[in-house]
């Protein structure tokens, strides 16, 4: 049995979803319009899960080389290198999991590249494959603030989507569906966000290597009944570990926050070394990532839109500071760590000094770890567990808690002052 019941239930929600992808079959990328597909009848299947499933399972690396001799270079993202060699070798991970003989065969393939170009590569490689219908939503990218012409730019590109499935499936949208899809989003989102933030307790009932698990529903059942009854009831069960005081980490020393990319082959590994060093990774931004408190029934489209253009990737560097800083005081952050994910440039925000301006904002020291998603030829153990054991050993406290945990954030001229 594992520690927490939610992941035991987790297993008979993913088999339910992965027995529904019968026809007709919509791909969509992670934040992509996945309401718009399920109200039009789709089943929806992401191809950046399978491509985490190919990380976590320790069958990404063949693959990743499988599909650089076909000419994918060795820093292209490594969930698309993965899926795409897979795909090529006839393999995935489903068939073992979940009794599918091979992934679902789409009828549309919808992508956003409000996270990134190589979505658009990827999709587009199956498209070609597939002979298959293919529709590319683009927001503006590194926003600062979201502007009402920015969602009215993407409300435009979704009719594009509805208008291709409406072509595909011969039907027209049912646009009160669509506000029932958007609100069980909504709820699932929130449910999602509630459980996360059980994690401001002290000491914490889950870790970001709990949620990198419990957070499969959210990106691929986000809009279904199934996403919301899961949810509440692995709410209902954190929130009573965290009224009882259980902790996920014993003796929990250290609260730690995690930028970037999970490294999917090293997830038990990095827990355990995290968990020795009695250091709690309380938060993320990957898994807070699928947050969508701005959904809205009565304006699906608008909501939706806003909700995919300011999704944290797709952030200015001085928006991204802001949500950082607000995130590190909610849950009470003593480190950052900033995984440099060596495949992917786009989630990866430790390149251009922003660890150094958060860091001067609120005193928080950060330590950089140098890995990749799915390619574990980036990823060296050894230097890896002396740097987490070094940083740890500084942060821990020394006759009680760090001062900002009570204080709040220094000012950045008493940091200069030190
Ligand atoms: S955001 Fe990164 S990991 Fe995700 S699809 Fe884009 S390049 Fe790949």
């Amino acid at each position: 049995m594992s520690r927490l019941r939610a992941q035991d239930r987790l297993k008979a929600a993913l088999q339910g979803y992965y027995a529904g992808l019968t026809a007709p079959v919509a791909w969509c990328s992670s934040v992509g319009p996945a309401e718009i597909l399920y109200a039009l009848g789709f089943h929806v299947y992401f191809p950046e899960n399978h491509g985490a499933l190919l990380g976590a399972s320790r069958t990404a690396t063949p693959n990743i080389l499988r599909a650089q001799r076909e000419g994918y270079g060795e820093e292209v993202c490594s969930y698309l290198t993965a899926d795409i060699g897979a795909y090529l070798a006839g393999e995935t991970p489903l068939t073992g999991a979940y009794g599918l003989a091979s992934v679902p065969k789409p009828d549309l393939i919808v992508y956003c590249t409000n996270q990134c170009h190589e979505v658009a590569e990827w999709f587009g490689f199956y498209a070609r494959e597939f002979q298959c219908p293919c529709v590319g939503v683009h927001p503006p990218r590194y926003v600062d603030e979201v502007s009402e012409s920015a969602i009215a730019h993407v409300v435009r590109q979704f009719e594009d989507v509805i208008a291709a499935g409406e072509r595909v499936t011969g039907a027209r949208l049912d646009r009160k569906r669509l506000a029932e899809v958007v609100d069980l989003s909504r709820r699932g989102a929130e449910l999602w966000k509630q459980t996360l933030e059980t994690a401001r307790s002290t000491p914490a009932p889950l870790t970001f290597w709990d949620s990198t698990i419990l957070m499969a529903p959210i990106v691929t059942m986000r809009g279904t009944q199934a996403c919301v009854d899961f949810y509440r009831e692995t709410l209902e069960e954190l929130r009573q570990l965290a009224g009882a005081g259980t902790a996920a980490v014993p003796d929990e020393e250290v609260r730690l926050y995690w930028e970037g990319m999970p490294i999917w082959g090293r997830l038990r590994k990095l827990s355990d070394w995290f968990a020795e060093c009695r250091a709690a990774v309380v938060a993320s931004t990957y898994c807070n990532s699928w947050v969508f408190d701005c959904l809205e029934a009565d304006r699906p489209l608008a909501s939706m839109a806003e909700a995919c253009t300011r999704i944290f990737i797709n952030r200015s560097e001085d928006a991204k500071l802001r949500i950082l800083r607000e995130l590190l005081a909610d849950y009470r952050i003593d480190g950052v760590v900033y995984h440099d994910a060596r495949t992917c440039g786009n989630n990866t925000n430790c390149r251009f000094g922003l660890p150094r301006r958060l860091q001067e904002a609120t005193g928080i020291p950060f330590l950089t770890l140098h890995g990749d998603l799915n390619d574990l030829r980036f990823f060296s153990e050894g230097q890896t567990r002396t740097r987490l054991e070094t940083f740890a050993e500084r942060l821990r406290p020394r006759g009680g808690p760090p001062a900002h945990r009570e204080e709040g954030f220094p000012s950045p001229n008493q940091i200069r002052a030190r």
